[in-house]
Parts: C-alpha cells; structure tokens; sequence
C-alpha cells in the first residue's frame, strides 16, 4: 500500500521529535473544548455531582500518546481530570481503522489515518498495518498504565471488579474504574475468533462498527450499509457468550434491526444522538429507541456536534429529555466521546456542568443520578461475566 510504504520512509527520514510533535499539533488541533476549565457549577449542582456514580461510555485518550496518569495540556481525559470529574467508570473506545478523509457519509475502506499516526507516534511496527495489533496495543498500554497508577486506575472485566471498584469508592477511594471497548471489528481482520484474543486483552465492549463497512456488519458511514454478514452473525454469538457487550454506535440501521433481532440481553449505542433532535444518518431513529430499550439497554448521548446538532451542553440535555420522554430515563446514558476527534462543550473535569444541566432542565435527582451512570451501572452487572475467566496479560498478545 502507498500510504504504508511513504509512512515508513517518512519514519526514518524525518527525525522522531519531529514526528512525534505532528501527531501531538494533531491531537491538540482536533481534540478541542469549546468551553475550557475551570468550570463553575451551582452549589446545588456541585453537591449532587459529589454523589453520583459517574460512567461515562465512550473516550478515546488510548488513541494519542499522552500520559493517562498526568493531567494533559490538550485533549479531554486523564486520570486527574476524572478523579476531579468524580467519574467511577470510564470506558476507554479502541479506535482501529479511520479512512482519509474521513466523513459523516459514503466512506470506503482506504487510505488508513492509523497507518500514519501509529508511525508518527512511534507505536510498534506491527501496529503500522495491522488492525488487531493496534487494538492489542492499546489495550496493552491501558493495562500497563493501571498497573502504574498506584491504585488509581483499574481495569473492570467482570462483576467482582466492578463490586470491588464501587465498595472502594463508597470508602471513599478516588479509584477509577476503566473498560476496554472496540471501536469497529474490522480489528478482527475478518475472523470472528480473533475476539476471543481481544476478550484476553480485556475487551467488554465491542462496537461492531466504525466509520466504514467492515466483514461483519455495515457502518451508518458506510458506502453499503448493509446489516449483519454471516461472519458477523456468528460474532455476535461468540461475544454474547463470552459476556461481551454489543454497541451499537455507528452501526447502520440494518446493522441495528439485525443485532436487535439476536439479542438477548441488553445492548448499547455508546455515543452518539437520536434523530428526534438531530436528523443526521447517524444518530438513532425512533424505532431504534424503543429497540434498544426492549433489550434493557441504554443510549449514551455526546457532548459533540454531531451528536447533538449543538454546541452547548443544553443540547445535550435535550437529547436526553427526547430519550427518557420515549422510552423513560432509565434507557439515558452518557457517552461523551472524549478525544475522538472532536470539539466537545467541556472536557472531562467539567461533567460536574452536565449534572448542572439536568438539574436545570427539571430532572430529578433521582433521574440525574440514573442518567449520569445508575443505568450504565445497570447494564454492566447484567451483561459482564459475573468473575475472572483466564485473562492473559494483554502484552503477552502482542507480537
Ligand atoms: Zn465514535
């Protein structure tokens, strides 16, 4: 491939400082806030917040090297902005494959971004190319940086951990619970065992699709958006039985009709809008609502343009009212999409304004606290393995 072969001249040529400071200017250019911190909350709402089991469904700081332990000058998340965020869960999307340009519609599989920042950010060879290796990678980097973070930070993937991690915090332990989820299963390079591997790593989460078709299911974004395939039928087998949890984010509305048809138990669509507010091919229609709400699952709102068609976090709330007016709160989420790629209205140390929001838009506390990660919470303990299945450390995978 073109792209593949000029990358890898270009990682030899140019020196690595240079390089690695291409791929930092990208992360600071395109993972911008639009209002920055420190942020005043309502004293009502600031002690609300201090309550509230915060998860959040989908962040992407694994795609950027940056230390997840420091409080980052760019970006939207690191471990001092979600203790100070007073988040209980992050979930951590594994971005995998991004087509060049990217957009909203009609994208083919070519001309892979990843390629590029992996060789810019002087990932692991291996990770240059292949797509399992990059997810493998990430995951790697995760594990390695809870191990690091001195408590913390840790890794939740199953029931136990995810009891553990709640009893620690009502201890009042600033620990930080982290899950691995996949953002689009062409990381499977299309065999639908390889999930087993990414389970190994730690994935409990898996979007089946990103910004374009894959072996396994159409994108929202895709040039056919078609629905399951074959091989992506009998993925959703493997994952349910191992106690994955299948996210709908991105998917295209016959992927949806399709994994609705199978599931039986609670599904999510992570991050993302709904149409009854914002009408872009990718949010979810009303009957896909009701779908998702069938299974038990919940929808996990952004705080980005494309989500919400606006650029406060009011929109946001909207979203949420159209949501729980629909299918009642308990199906409301957050999914911010922290450092994918896009303008969100805070970053992570101002959710505390979300909860401000809510509050002012006439939840109650009681809606509040299901909106912000009660029903996260909820799906977690449905759906995770209830212990340890033999988790190999996610290094040991990388070849
Ligand atoms: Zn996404």
């Amino acid at each position: 491939m073109l792209v593949s072969r000029l990358t890898r001249i270009m990682a030899t040529v140019i020196p690595t400082v240079l390089l690695a400071g291409c791929a930092s200017l990208a992360d600071r250019w395109i993972n911008r806030v639009r209002f920055k911190p420190p942020y005043a909350a309502s004293p009502e709402a600031a002690a609300l917040h201090q309550q509230l089991r915060v998860i959040d469904l989908h962040a992407d700081p694994l795609l950027w090297n940056r230390d997840l332990l420091k409080r980052g000058s760019r970006g939207h998340v690191d471990v001092p902005r979600l203790q100070e965020a007073n988040v209980a869960l992050q979930v951590f999307g594994v971005v995998n494959g991004v087509p060049f340009p990217p957009r909203m519609d009609n994208n083919p599989d070519r001309w892979d971004v990843i390629t590029l920042l992996a060789a810019l950010q002087g990932w692991p060879e291996a990770t240059h190319d292949g797509r399992l290796q990059r997810a493998l990678y990430q995951a790697d980097k995760l594990a390695e940086r809870a191990q690091a973070s001195n408590g913390a930070l840790t890794l939740i993937t199953n029931r136990r951990d995810l009891e553990a991690l709640l009893a620690a915090r009502e201890r009042g332990e600033l620990i930080i619970g982290a899950m691995l989820s996949l953002e689009g299963t062409q990381a499977l390079e299309g065999n639908p065992a390889n999930v087993e591997r990414l389970f190994q790593a730690g994935f409990r989460m898996l979007g089946l699709v990103h910004l374009f078709d894959n072996a396994m299911a159409g994108s929202a974004h895709g040039v056919d958006k078609y629905g399951l395939t074959e091989k992506g039928r009998g993925l959703i087998q493997r994952a349910l039985a191992l106690g994955m949890i299948i996210d709908l984010a991105h998917a295209s509305p016959a992927t949806i009709d399709d994994v609705l048809a199978m599931a039986d138990r609670p599904v999510v669509a992570s991050h993302g809008g709904v149409r009854g507010t914002c009408d872009t091919a990718r949010n979810l229609a009303d009957r896909h609502i009701r779908g998702i709400a069938k299974t038990g699952g919940v929808i996990g709102i952004g705080l980005y343009k494309y989500a919400t068609c606006g650029k406060t976090l009011n929109d946001t709330v909207g979203a949420m009212r159209y949501v729980a007016d629909l299918v009642g709160v308990e199906h409301v989420a957050l999914g911010s999409d922290f450092d994918g790629a896009v303008t969100t209205v805070v970053d992570a140390s101002g959710l505390v304004m979300l909860t401000d929001a809510l509050l002012q838009e006439g939840f109650t506390e009681a809606q509040i606290a299901a909106t912000m990660g009660g029903n996260a919470l909820r799906v977690f303990r449905q759906t995770l393995p209830e212990e340890q299945k033999s988790i190999k450390g996610a290094g040991e995978n990388l070849e």
